[in-house]
């Protein structure tokens, strides 16, 4: 597939894209706030690539590096403060998910002065556009730099909420999957395992188009290959050429749900990583054999999974029993008694995800598949 085809987002691939588009840079601005974690930025590489074309570009930059996982609106809007304080006028994130989706955040704070935390969500009280985004995505996971989703976390940890717009979008995503070499193992397989799930809720959403299915399709076949099959792993380690096809397939599942949305696994995994630090991609994989167990019982789901399995060269009950066995989380997290396991599903209660798939989740068969998981 080719990403550079995509329509909302200038996606630039391959190694050594960042140096050597550093005129790219001074088109987005003239000073930017560089948002990412606190380690992998640097430790990948992706911060020094960024510090040298910034500077061929003759554009200055100050870092916000302190972004953690599941990222809270609280500290974007602090970030975006910063970038007003410090005159920036656009927005590098480099990093996961968490540094990207927090880099849009801080993008429309910035441009909004008189948002409070909660007004980010609002688009009647956020009134500016987000300042320009320059994605450089270091996890081949979320596809955030492909889509114009923020997911935030709000009342103190307790819930996540996303924050969706069109100036959410990166002017350029640079995706160079040398940046994920040093990601362990453990993400490498759950950020896999979050674009996966990505391609498979997308694929099977009611809103899906002849394009987002075309990139469903490429990603899931991709990831199911390299992590299922251990197509281009050398005695259980990903090649260069493995990262390479994770990394675009994760960009693609970002397209995907940029047209389609997520289903259900995506709400009952954030109550997981919520209070359970499950990484977000594992949490959404071990419910997607529920998932698609529910969706096997409409007649539309059906089919559309019975095509999936056959591009993946499986069968629906293989991806049913190997996905949510491949995140672990079960050992992981062993049981969970009857009234907590309430009051996670009460958390993620009325999220427009449930009715986005053929079979629409009632609350009582939420119950079901977490006591089956976690009873
Ligand atoms: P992440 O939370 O961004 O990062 C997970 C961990 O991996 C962090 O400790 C990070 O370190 C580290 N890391 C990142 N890149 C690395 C590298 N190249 N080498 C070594 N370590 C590295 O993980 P993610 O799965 O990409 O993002 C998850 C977040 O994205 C969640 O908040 C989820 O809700 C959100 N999400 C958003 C979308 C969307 O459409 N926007 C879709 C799905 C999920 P540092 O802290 O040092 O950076
Ligand atoms: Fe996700």
């Amino acid at each position: 597939m080719d990403l550079s085809e995509h329509k909302k987002v200038k996606i630039i691939t391959g190694e050594g894209a960042v140096r050597k588009n550093s005129a790219l840079f001074c088109s987005a601005g003239k000073r930017a706030l560089v948002v990412s974690g606190k380690n992998s930025a640097d430790k990948c590489g992706a911060m020094a690539d960024v510090a040298c074309a910034l500077d061929e570009a003759g554009v200055s930059y100050v870092r916000f590096a302190c972004i953690p996982e599941n990222p809270p609106a609280p500290m974007c809007h602090e970030g975006g403060e910063m970038a007003r304080r410090e005159g920036c006028d656009f927005v590098i994130a480099i990093g996961g998910g968490s540094a990207i989706d927090a880099g849009k955040a801080i993008a429309g704070y910035a441009a909004n002065p008189d948002c409070s935390v909660d007004d980010i969500f609002d688009d009647n009280k956020r009134v500016n556009d987000c300042l320009p985004i320059i994605a450089i995505p270091t996890t081949a996971g979320t596809g955030s730099e492909a889509c114009r989703y923020s997911v935030l976390t709000i009342d103190g940890g307790r819930k996540k909420k996303t924050f969706k717009h069109s100036s959410a979008y990166a002017k350029y995503a640079f995706v160079c999957p040398e940046y994920t070499r040093t990601m362990p193992e453990l993400y490498t397989v759950s950020t896999a395992l979050d674009a996966l799930s990505h391609s498979i809720e997308s694929y099977l959403s009611p809103k899906s188009t002849p394009e987002s299915e075309e990139a469903a399709l490429y990603a899931a076949g991709e990831i199911w290959d390299v992590i299922f099959r251990g197509a281009d792993t050398e005695n259980g380690e990903y090649t260069m050429k493995a990262r390479e096809r994770l990394s675009y397939a994760a960009c693609a599942a970002g397209i995907a749900i940029d047209y389609t949305g997520t289903g259900f696994p995506h709400p009952l995994g954030y109550s997981i990583t919520l209070t359970r630090k499950i990484p977000h991609g594992n949490a959404c994989a071990v419910f997607e054999g529920a998932y698609l167990t529910y969706n096997m019982l409409k007649s539309e789901g059906r089919e559309k999974i019975m095509k999936l399995a056959a591009h993946l060269g499986t069968t629906p009950l293989e991806m049913i029993e190997k996905i949510p066995e491949k995140s672990g989380v079960r050992e992981k997290i062993g049981v969970i008694p009857e009234i907590e396991r309430e009051e996670l599903i009460d958390r993620v209660a009325g999220a427009g995800n449930y009715t986005n798939s053929p079979y629409i989740i009632s609350r009582g068969e939420m119950s079901d598949i977490y006591a089956r998981i976690f009873g």
